[in-house]
């Protein structure tokens, strides 16, 4: 399976390095296959061929199963005809990527308000106010004269059904629920044709509910309470603000992942820039790609219907978790110390040293370990209530036990990963199996059927 991979400019390089060291030690514990291919755009490609998106490289892009996209310093691009065109529009708009996926989960506990985090957005990524790609031909932005601008968004039915449908789907995975977000109070038009098709298709999902919400109450709401949200569905702008609140909410931009999918074509993207103010200092967190690249894995195992490709998927988000749970293996957005190539170390350390276990051999149905929900705080059981009543057994479910016990992320039946210290639960395979049982007689018990 190739893998394109372009590290882009600013942070890119260096996110890119210790995001493919964890890639690679997926791809051999998981025998993926993968071919990592790797080609310069942005500022380097520039200087050398003229373009900071050449036509091999966006050849190479076509041809490829999946690309792994670095951040990009687009302000600091020259004008279109000296060469400076942005490959995040050229790649969502070629290759018709209409889903911007961006969830953010607050992985180190709790997010930055101290309340849990866990919501996917679901961003139209083709149109919009993006005047500078919304037309056929020419830009959707102009001046008439020297003090007067004008920029037109477009809005297209076809790309609402479309976008609101994957947010849909996803819903069905997980808590049921899909907040459409707009503007249809001013944008009466435009927010309203795409109130329509939200609603048009939430008649074929009767078991999700829909939610409408305005703009700038939910950039409020996203603070009061954050779990009132699972699937966002919204248009570009919106998206784009409303993911990097949510990011911060969940603990910092530094944990955004995200993908641009459409339905032939995969790229993974961290959610944030090429952070010009830290480049070069080697204190970038390279998390938010790694996050990118296993929704990229996820996507292609769906795809190519391989489980080893999920599987590798959650075991880096595990990973990320496993990190991130102890101060001293977070980079300085999270208030940690490492640097970029140290944090590099801690997520090879974390893969080497966690059981794997694969085997569902002698797991009991039914147990009684871990029964009582009394050990659980209150944040964690609302966490754990939240992932589990949305979830059927046969997908990801993620299970907060306690504090001490890390958290444990069971596949669809057949594999438990373990994130967090090994060292809490003990680093045998005898153990993590015995383990494996009570994470499984949790799940069980409290996930299937859902609780009502
Ligand atoms: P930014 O997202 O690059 O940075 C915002 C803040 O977050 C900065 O303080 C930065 O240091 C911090 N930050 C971002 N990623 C981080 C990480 N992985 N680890 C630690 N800290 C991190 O936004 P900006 O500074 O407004 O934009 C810089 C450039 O990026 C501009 O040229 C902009 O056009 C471009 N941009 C590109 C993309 C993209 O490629 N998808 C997205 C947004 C901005």
């Amino acid at each position: 399976m190739k893998l394109l991979v372009l590290p882009g400019d600013g942070i890119g390089p260096e996110i890119t390095s210790a995001t493919l060291d964890v890639v690679r030690k997926a791809d051999a514990l998981f025998k993926l296959k993968l071919d990592l291919e790797s080609r310069e755009i942005g500022l380097k490609s520039l200087a050398s061929e003229g373009t900071t998106l050449p036509e091999g490289v966006m050849k190479a892009i076509r041809a490829a199963d999946g690309v792994v996209l670095g951040p990009l310093a687009t302000y600091d691009y020259p004008a279109k005809e000296q060469g400076g065109l942005n490959p995040s529009a050229e790649l969502r708009i070629g290759l018709d990527l209409y889903a911007n996926v961006r969830p953010a989960k607050s992985r180190l506990g709790v997010g930055l308000t101290g309340k849990p985090v866990d919501l996917v957005i679901y961003r139209e990524n083709t149109e919009g106010f993006y005047a500078d790609r919304n037309m056929f031909q020419g830009i959707g932005e102009f001046m008439p004269t020297e003090d007067m601008a004008l920029s037109i968004r477009k809005v297209t039915a076809r790309a609402c059904e479309r976008i609101a449908r994957r947010a849909f789907e996803a819903a069905l995975r997980r808590r049921k629920k899909v907040t459409a977000v707009h503007k249809a109070n001013v944008l009466k038009l435009s927010d309203g044709l795409f109130l329509r098709e939200v609603r048009k298709v939430a008649r074929d999902f009767p078991g999700v509910e829909l939610e409408e919400i305005i703009v700038d109450a939910m950039a409020a709401l996203l603070l009061r309470d954050p779990m009132r949200f699972d699937v966002v569905v919204t248009e570009n702008m919106y998206g784009d603000i409303l993911s990097d609140e949510a990011s911060e909410l969940s603990g910092g931009l530094g944990l955004g992942g995200s993908i641009n999918a459409g339905d032939e074509h995969c790229v993974a993207q961290a959610q944030h820039g090429s952070a010009p103010d830290i480049a070069g200092k080697g204190i970038a967190n390279p998390a938010s790609l790694i996050l990118s690249v296993a929704m990229l894995l996820e996507w292609l195992g769906a795809r190519h219907r391989k489980e080893n490709l999920q599987t590798a998927a959650k075991s880096m988000e595990a990973a990320v978790d496993a990190v991130l749970k102890d101060p001293s293996g977070r980079t300085r957005d999270l208030g940690g110390k490492l640097s970029t190539r140290s944090s590099r170390r801690q997520w090879l350390r974390i893969f080497d040293r966690n059981s794997w276990a694969r085997s569902e051999r002698g797991v009991p149905k039914k147990s009684s370990f871990f029964a009582s929900s009394t050990i659980l705080p209150a944040s964690m059981k609302m966490t754990r209530c939240a992932t589990l009543r949305a979830k059927p057994i046969s997908w990801v479910t993620t299970i907060m036990v306690m504090p001490s016990l890390a958290s444990w992320t069971m596949t669809s039946s057949t594999s438990l990963i373990i994130s967090g210290s090994s060292a809490e639960v003990g680093s045998s395979n005898s153990m993590a199996i015995g383990s494996m049982q009570s994470a499984r007689a949790i799940a069980t018990r409290c996930c299937w059927p859902p609780e009502s």
